[in-house]
């Protein structure tokens, strides 16, 4: 396979913008070009309420930012690196959305009592952006459709604007090739992007938000297993919930993933990177009971997956817990179930699974594989579930790694998102 490395994205000397770089330059935009197809348009950022806001409205203010890719990839940093330029579009009650920007990544100022900073209105989405292993310069998106319409979602859930999903997505197009270069050109690489939407209007009262701001920012990313699938532990909560019925757990809110931090540092005393929640179940909710039957439910930021044979007459079935509102819908949960069904070798069912049901085939050697799922690690095999008495829930030893699903899933996933092979899940930017 050859790759593109140290052709046009990597000019040597000046590294990327480290975040804590960026306040101090507000004023680098240098070039306004306006890409309207229509320049008859009398007033383009007055959208009445309820309108979209165009991908052909978008302005770019180009930063000259003369920042590039560092020449050792290996220094980037998830999250601490972002490409130069980012994707505003601003919303007011009154005047509704207006024009898009892609200009020069820089601070938010906001009024101490916008929303965002008190009541949680704040939502995001997360997906990436890969450098084409069989076209070179073009960057791909793996189904970037439904990264826009869980932003929308999740919007809604928050009570903030709704907009045409396509526009978004073509305004973000037009960010990646303001950014094309620092789409990193090495295997296993990629620009993650981070679109997110805040309430951000000065207001203190608890109320639907009168302005908000949908943004895109981006970070070229390394590889997030550089040597391979890399199992690990999780930590089986049987105590706190993240979702429950009729909450929030299925939309990408701020508010379900800081009350799981505490959780995530406790995991670290059992040798665990991650918490697996659990939720009870109905009747236990119904009754107020302690004690009774709890079911999976996800990671703090990964959809689950058990594989489970069936002892007396080896039927395999793979599980992942049903979108009954308490899961949050993931697109790579999404694919896996697609390509499962396609590869029609095992059942798959979305269903509960309680704790009981993994423990009785863990004893039994029947639990063969457990995984997650998720944009940034795409799979990620689990050895053991931990309980906090300190009994494991082992996975099958010894499988062979083609015979792995979570191994099969990997590269049958990563194949699509590289342009290995083409696939209808695979969209060019250009
Ligand atoms: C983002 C997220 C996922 C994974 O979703 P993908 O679309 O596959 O990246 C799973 N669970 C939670 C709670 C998440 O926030």
């Amino acid at each position: 396979m050859s790759y593109f490395l140290a052709t046009r994205a990597l000019r040597a000397g000046s590294l990327l913008a480290r975040a804590r770089s960026f306040t101090a330059n507000p004023s680098e935009s240098i070039a306004s070009e306006e890409i309207r197809s229509n320049a008859a348009t009398t007033d383009p950022l007055a959208a009445a309420p309820g309108e979209t806001f165009r991908a052909c409205d978008l302005e770019v203010q180009r930063s000259n930012h003369g920042l590039s890719l560092p020449e050792d990839l290996t220094k980037l940093s998830f999250g601490h690196d972002f490409a130069p330029h980012q994707l505003s579009v601003q919303w007011s009650s009154d005047r509704g959305w207006g024009r898009p920007v892609v200009k020069a990544i820089e601070d938010i100022t906001l009024h101490p009592s916008a929303p965002v900073f008190h009541y949680g209105l704040g939502c995001f989405e997360g997906m990436k952006a890969y450098a084409s292993e069989c076209k070179e310069g073009d960057v791909l998106m793996f189904r970037p459709e439904m990264n826009m319409e869980r932003l929308r979602f999740s919007m809604g859930r928050l009570n903030l604007p709704s907009f045409d999903t396509s526009e978004l997505l073509g305004c973000l197009k037009r960010l990646l090739k303001e950014d094309n270069d620092f789409v990193p050109r090495a295997p296993g690489y990629s620009l993650y992007l981070r679109p997110f939407a805040i309430g951000t209007n000065a207001f203190l009262g608890v109320a639907p938000a009168t302005e908000c701001e949908i943004r895109v920012i981006t970070c070229p990313v390394g590889p997030y297993y550089p040597t391979g699938l890399v199992p690990i532990d999780l930590l089986l909560d049987e105590d706190h919930v993240r979702a429950f019925p009729g909450g929030t757990g299925q939309y990408k809110v701020g508010g379900n993933y800081a009350p799981t931090l505490e959780h995530l540092h406790r995991a670290k005393d059992f040798g665990c990177k991650q918490v697996l929640y659990t939720i009870p179940g109905a009747a236990a909710v119904l009754g107020g009971a302690r004690g009774g039957s709890r079911y999976i439910s996800e990671c703090g930021a990964m959809n689950m997956f058990f594989l489970l044979e069936n002892g007396k007459t080896g039927v395999r079935e793979l599980v992942t817990p049903p979108l009954d509102g308490t899961i949050l819908g993931g697109v790579t949960r999404d694919s896996i179930l697609q390509l499962c069904r396609e590869w029609d070798e095992f059942v798959v069912s979305e269903r509960m699974i309680s704790v009981e049901e993994i423990q009785t085939h863990a004893r039994g050697g029947t639990l063969v594989e457990v995984f997650g799922s998720g944009t940034a690690c795409v799979v990620q095999p689990v050895s053991s579930l931990i309980r906090e008495n300190g009994e494991r829930l082992e996975t099958r030893k010894g499988l062979r790694k083609k015979d792995k699903v979570s191994e099969r899933a990997y590269k049958a996933l990563t194949d699509i998102q590289y342009g290995r092979i083409h696939h209808p899940w695979s969209e060019s930017i250009y």
